[in-house]
């Protein structure tokens, strides 16, 4: 489903991805892992062009996304985005907010884009919470309704960048039972975490980052369990 060869990303004379290749099957979940400032949140956001390589091939769902010529919104449709901060609409309800993309993007009725909310909202455990505004809902809750409202839209696979990272950690298991439910329902998810236990419990496979370069990746048994670079065994040592 995501295909990276040879991604390099500059931001100036600042070699920030030098050189990475992975890929991501269908139904496949992989996490990324690895130190502050090793380029992993550059990597996520070359895959849906919110940073454009500086040299690399990229193909999501089949599309080249680094062809100069692709239509980089029907691209980003299919790519649903959770990040560490949520970037709900303040000022519209959780229903408004997974309900505002469906029908300006992919032009559906409002009682379908209605219907397709609640369900989604029902999904991610807040069926009760749709009139809720996002700052009458706790951190774990507004990441859920940002998973839920990504999932609105029918994505082909999610890209995650430590979503539970800004939580409190009382917060942090509903939002990680959420993806391990989407994982275990098929979705093709790409996850940068910090969580080692979410990693090993759910990935497929898990890529080591470190200085913009994939140092190792293997399952979660070999990486997490068994690593064979003294970067990532250092790297463990301070996060396990
Ligand atoms: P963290 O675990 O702290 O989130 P990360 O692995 O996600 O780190 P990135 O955010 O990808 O790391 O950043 C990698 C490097 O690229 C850092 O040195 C960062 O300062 C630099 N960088 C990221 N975005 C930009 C930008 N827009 N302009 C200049 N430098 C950038
Ligand atoms: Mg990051």
């Amino acid at each position: 489903a995501i295909e990276v060869r040879g991604l390099h990303k500059a931001f100036g004379a600042l070699e920030v991805l030098r050189g990475i290749d992975f890929s991501v099957a269908r139904g496949e979940v992989v996490c990324v892992i690895g130190p502050s400032g090793s380029g992993k949140s550059t990597l996520l956001r070359c895959v849906n062009l919110l940073e454009e390589p500086t040299a690399g091939r990229i193909t999501v769902a089949g599309t080249e996304v680094t062809d100069p010529e692709v239509d980089i919104d029907r691209v980003r449709r299919r790519i649903g985005m959770v990040f560490q901060s949520f970037n709900l609409f303040p000022h519209l309800t959780a229903l408004e907010n997974l309900t505002i993309a469906q029908r300006r993007v992919l032009r559906r009725d409002r009682p379908t884009a209605a219907r397709i909310a609640r369900d989604q909202l029902a999904r991610v455990g807040l069926g009760d919470k749709e009139a809720a505004y996002p700052a009458q809902l706790s951190g774990g809750q507004q990441q859920r309704v940002a998973i839920a409202r990504a999932l609105a839209m029918d994505p082909e696979l999610m890209l995650f960048d430590e979503p539970t990272s800004a939580l409190d950690p009382e917060l942090v298991g509903d939002v990680l039972a959420v993806m391990r439910a989407l994982a275990r329902d098929g979705m093709t998810m790409l996850v940068v975490t910090h969580e080692m236990g979410f990693a090993r419990e759910v990935a497929d496979r898990v890529v080591f980052m470190d200085g913009g370069l994939v140092v190792e990746e293997g399952t979660p048994g070999q990486v997490v369990g068994a690593p064979r670079h003294e970067r990532t065994r250092a790297f463990l040592s301070r996060v396990l």
